[in-house]
């Protein structure tokens, strides 16, 4: 496979690059340039990004990995990769009109966005690893943190890029969120809001992604027939996505999204996440934290059950026994001894690292690595 078919190299320099782009390509009208972005960027999605939307799977030259090449605990995904990956989604959707751009704005936004500020706003992750084996050390507020550190935000780094990006992205996030033409409106990102567009005042309520509901009320609207769109996001199906009449001034309009946790797999060619399985709910990833565990209860030690459906804030699965032999290897498959069933609370990956440090993961171990185990 050539190059030019998939984005390579440090990931927030490609972005920056194809964001680029797909300006020239609007602005000399070159669509086989557009085209050609838009392809990279598909192929980039499909094989080179983590559950959340971030990017980055080396952090020498903080760059892609080869395709499939997604290690949970060396995920780079830098803070500045996901305002990147934003920039870029944003400029192919209002480029070529496709609504599908905005799950990857809403995945980013909610997944790494969300992750990387303390509460406090006092400090920040740089990278966001999908998977925390050693909790590591409060950092202090008067040490510079290498950029690397990933177990707890740290207040300053070596490289300060991703604070500068991250209040770039909050204070110009309004322009994500909807988009207008001359039939009306496009609501691409559900948040609280008063969208004047498209010749219509609305105003939104919702408490989107903690719930589904989003109720668009008409607080202006022209006496001619109106469009309003909806996104409708890939993990959601059902909802009608376009109205289009003539709008009465207090009417709502109510779309509804289901916030069901669901199980998610990967790819199989995804070598380092084979056997494992995670939980989102709508576009939120969850992780599970040692802080939440049950006594004793270490993450790498767990197995999640998939035969049966998540429930909120939590998994059905077993603790496992691993015994040290000596060495990391065998000559026959590791058996599971005495499994104790165990109850994994869950949380989103956006609020872990909150509350001291912990260990963390993504991506779970899941069961059929246990049956297996059983009849050796
Ligand atoms: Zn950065």
């Amino acid at each position: 496979m050539r190059n030019g078919e998939v984005f390579h190299g440090h990931v927030v320099r490609a972005l920056y690059l194809a964001a680029g782009a797909v300006d020239v390509a609007v602005e000399t009208g070159d669509d086989e340039l557009l085209e050609a972005v838009a392809r990279q960027f598909e192929r980039t999605l499909a094989r080179r990004t983590h559950l959340t939307g971030g990017m980055g799977s080396r952090h020498l030259d903080e760059s892609y990995g080869e395709d499939f090449v997604l290690p949970p605990d060396r995920a780079y995904s830098e803070t500045c990769a996901g305002v990147a990956t934003i920039m870029l989604a944003q400029r192919l959707l209002l480029a070529t009109g496709d609504l599908r751009y905005g799950d990857i704005v809403d995945r980013v936004l909610h997944n790494v966005i969300a992750t990387a500020v303390a509460d406090d706003g006092r400090s920040f992750f740089y990278a966001h690893t999908l998977h925390q084996r050693v909790a590591t050390e409060v950092v202090s507020q008067d040490r510079v943190q290498l950029r690397f550190g990933g177990g707890a935000r740290a207040p300053w780094f070596e490289v300060s890029c991703c604070l500068n990006n991250v209040a770039r992205l909050v204070a110009s996030l309004g322009t994500y969120f909807a988009t207008e033409d001359p039939g009306g409106v496009q609501l691409h990102q559900y948040a609280p809001m008063r969208v004047e567009a498209g010749g219509m005042v609305l105003d939104v309520d919702t408490a989107y992604p903690d719930a589904g509901v989003v109720t668009v009320t008409v607080v202006e609207a022209p006496p001619t027939p109106r469009t309003l769109t909806f996104r409708i996001p890939e993990w959601a199906t059902g909802p009608e996505s376009v109205h289009r009449r003539v709008f009465k001034k207090q009417e709502q309009i109510r779309l509804e999204l289901p916030m069901r946790p669901r199980w998610t797999f990967p790819d199989p060619r995804v070598d380092a996440l084979r056997g494992c399985a995670a939980v989102e709910v709508g576009p939120v990833v969850l992780c599970a934290e040692s802080i939440d565990q049950e006594d004793g209860v270490r993450l790498d030690e767990i197995q999640v059950d998939t035969s049966v459906a998540p429930e909120v804030g939590a998994v059905k699965g077993h603790r496992t026994h691993p015994a040290d032999t000596g060495r990391p290897y065998q000559s026959r498959r590791a058996a599971a001894e005495r499994p104790d069933p165990v109850v994994i609370p869950l949380l989103p990956y956006h609020r872990w690292a909150r509350r001291g440090p912990s260990t963390m993961r993504v991506w779970l171990p899941a069961d059929p690595f246990e049956r297996v185990s059983r009849t050796v």
